[in-house]
């Protein structure tokens, strides 16, 4: 069987992923043409998709059987009336393991109070504070899915107390998962240190608004790294001002890039990082995309299918 997969995506993406795309599916054993435009809509199998394409009207690829998104995320696909087929969004060892460096090493550096030590260096000793050991450290993840997973095993794995919060209620081994409402609130109330790892849907949006950062553990560090629309603005700005919260780390803006004169740039209490904690990597991703071409040709379902309704 040979398959035709159009690779729609940044043009500054090809290079990269072509080769490794075409290592994949030879791997596993998949006869593909890549291309990256076609006359003939009704002749593709699959589409590699990434936001940075024009693509937008999915209609004539009549004969398509998935979208493979090359994002986590798919706030920006998931409501195109035009997707008749499976979305799958990615899941893959790269961002996985990118996050979670990324994750464990702002959690340490908030937890041991790394930037008082080693930033604004004056030639004063100070060696006076002994910070908390991890066991005595709670850390709160909004959203234990994938990524939250990950990041939860590994700050476990360094003694953290860890506790999430999830859409549905479920038990992960050796983490508290709340849901609902009164789960937020405890889980809020409860954590030094919280970390979103949420998606972006209608139901996540300003899911970190006043009442809720009132509701946080006084003096708390907030990390983003799910996307920008968990929070309003405005009111982490007023909560880090009052001292309510101590400082946020965000990776992830309702504009990005984050515009230049956002108040987040200049506040002290705020670190900017731009969206920068787990890229999709072309090596990893190409064994993802091959692996869910592969169960279709076996007759298996996709993984990481997106629950269209739910937005992820
Ligand atoms: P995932 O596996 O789908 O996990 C999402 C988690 O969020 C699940 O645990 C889900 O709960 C929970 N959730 C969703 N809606 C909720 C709601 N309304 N209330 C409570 N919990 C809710 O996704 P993932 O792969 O871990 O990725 C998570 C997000 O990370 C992505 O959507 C993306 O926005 C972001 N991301 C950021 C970067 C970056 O570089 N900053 C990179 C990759 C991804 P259930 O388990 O109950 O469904």
């Amino acid at each position: 069987m040979h398959l035709n997969i159009l690779f729609s995506a940044g043009d500054s993406d090809w290079p990269l992923y072509q080769p490794q795309l075409a290592t994949a599916l030879t791997a596993r054993g998949i006869e593909a043409s890549l291309l990256t435009e076609t006359a003939r809509p009704e002749s593709i199998d699959f589409i590699i998709y990434s936001p940075a394409s024009q693509l937008q009207d999915f209609a004539p690829f009549t004969q398509v059987k998935a979208i493979l998104s090359l994002w986590a995320g798919v706030e920006r696909i998931v409501g195109n009336p035009t997707i008749r087929v499976p979305l799958c969004r990615m899941v893959d060892s790269g961002i996985t393991e990118g996050m979670t460096e990324w994750v464990t090493a702002q959690v340490l550096r908030h937890h041991l109070g790394l930037d008082a030590a080693i930033l604004g260096q004056d030639g004063v000793w100070r060696n006076h504070r002994v910070p908390p050991l991890a066991r005595d450290r709670h850390v709160g993840i909004l959203g234990i899915g994938a990524l939250g997973q990950s990041c939860a095993a590994a700050l476990r794995n360094l003694n953290f107390q860890v506790a999430g919060w999830n859409r549905n209620a479920r038990q992960i081994n050796g983490i508290a998962c709340y849901s609902g409402d009164d789960g937020l609130a405890e889980l809020l109330s409860w954590s030094d240190i919280l970390v979103c790892l949420l998606p972006n849907t209608p139901q996540t949006d300003n899911l970190l608004n006043a009442a809720r950062l009132a509701d946080m553990r006084r003096g708390a560090v907030l990390i983003n790294a799910g996307r920008g629309n968990l929070i309003d603005d405005n009111a982490l700005l007023a909560a880090l001002d009052s001292g309510q919260l101590s400082q946020a780390t965000l990776d992830v803006f309702r504009q990005e890039p984050l515009p230049k004169e956002h108040p987040f740039w200049t506040n002290a209490k705020v670190t900017v990082s731009p969206h920068v904690a787990a890229a999709t990597r072309p090596d990893t991703a190409a064994l993802a995309i091959a692996e869910n071409i592969a169960r279709w040709r076996d007759g298996q379902p996709f993984l990481n299918v997106v629950d269209r309704a739910a937005g992820y």
